[in-house]
């Protein structure tokens, strides 16, 4: 008999192999319950939990992973710094209630001969897909086999990563997934900082430094919801907000309908400011929704 974290005072059942996860999560269907998920790469901060969270209220058993999907990675230092904190992330996920920790090898999750990729359509291409080649055909294909592992009822991501939301929500449309995928806002430090787990490498002045993102969206909402800028103009002027930060190099910087991805000509609507930047190998995104007049 496989046992069966559950609730705030148990720790979660930490699996690694698909054959166990299915197991568990058969016998907790047996007893009628919904399956939430929320597909993670770990290093768990508030906004990972914030996810969790939602996926509690609905009543659901929490399903998180945590895996550090190595062919969404355009970087190998990237891959290589990313933080690993297995012990503090199951403490978190104890806290928060969740009945499972799914955290696989590389060897489970790819299995030798591997060779099969979901690749997304054009909401890819611009955004983060133009300077992360591939990066979305690895997050596509990780979170197939995750939900396809799983199964769960619905599976929740967060607005902070907005493109990937978008592309995944379009992959389970196209691919007739029987998932309900739920977008959870995004959660800020005091100061604004979007919670990453890549903040953690932010040392330093780099951490000051990495506020100019945030500033630089709300600078372009403040000047859109003026009333009497047009995007390219709002755009131009989030770019010298953030130039003022010495060494931090911006990747993109955009406002886009939050639907299509596609930059806007006319602010009208939900927009989106969103953006990117590297400080040193330090890559930061961050995004805004605004609601403009109709108009
Ligand atoms: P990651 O571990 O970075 O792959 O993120 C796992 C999930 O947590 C993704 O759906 C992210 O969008 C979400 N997430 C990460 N940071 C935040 C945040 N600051 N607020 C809300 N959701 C977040």
């Amino acid at each position: 008999m496989i046992a069966k974290g559950d609730g705030p005072t148990n720790s979660p059942r930490l699996v690694t192999t698909i054959d166990d996860t299915r197991a568990v999560i058969a016998l907790v269907r047996q007893e009628g319950k919904t399956i939430g998920f929320v597909p993670t790469m770990g290093a768990l901060h508030a906004g990972h939990i914030s996810l969790i969270d939602i996926a509690k209220q609905s009543g659901a058993y929490v399903v998180v992973s945590v895996y550090v999907n190595p062919t969404q990675f355009d970087s190998r230092s990237d891959l290589e710094h990313y933080p690993r904190i297995l012990e503090a992330d199951l403490e978190a996920c104890a806290k928060a209630g969740v009945g499972l920790v799914f955290a696989p090898e590389t060897e489970a999750m790819y299995p030798p001969g591997d060779q099969t990729r979901v690749i997304p359509g054009p909401l890819a291409d611009g955004m983060c897909g133009s300077s992360r080649p591939g990066h979305f055909d690895g997050v596509c294909t990780v979170v197939a086999k995750l939900f396809n592992i799983v199964r769960p009822d619905t599976a929740y991501f967060g607005q902070k990563d907005a493109q990937q939301a978008a592309i995944i929500r379009r992959m389970t449309r196209d691919l007739c997934m029987p998932v309900r995928i739920e977008i959870c806002p995004l959660i800020r430090e005091e100061d604004g900082l979007a919670l990453s787990s890549r903040n953690v490498r932010l040392l330093g002045e780099d951490r000051r430094r990495a506020l100019c993102l945030y500033q630089a969206l709300c600078t372009g909402r403040d000047l859109l919801l003026g009333g009497d800028m047009l995007p390219d103009a709002a755009v131009a002027r989030m770019r010298e907000v953030v130039s003022e930060s010495d060494s931090v190099v911006i990747d993109y910087l955009t406002i886009v309908d939050p639907d299509t991805l596609e930059p806007i000509s006319v602010p009208r609507g939900r927009v989106m400011l969103a953006g990117a930047v590297r400080i040193g190998d330090v890559r930061l995104i961050d995004n805004l929704l605004v609601d403009l007049p109709t108009s």
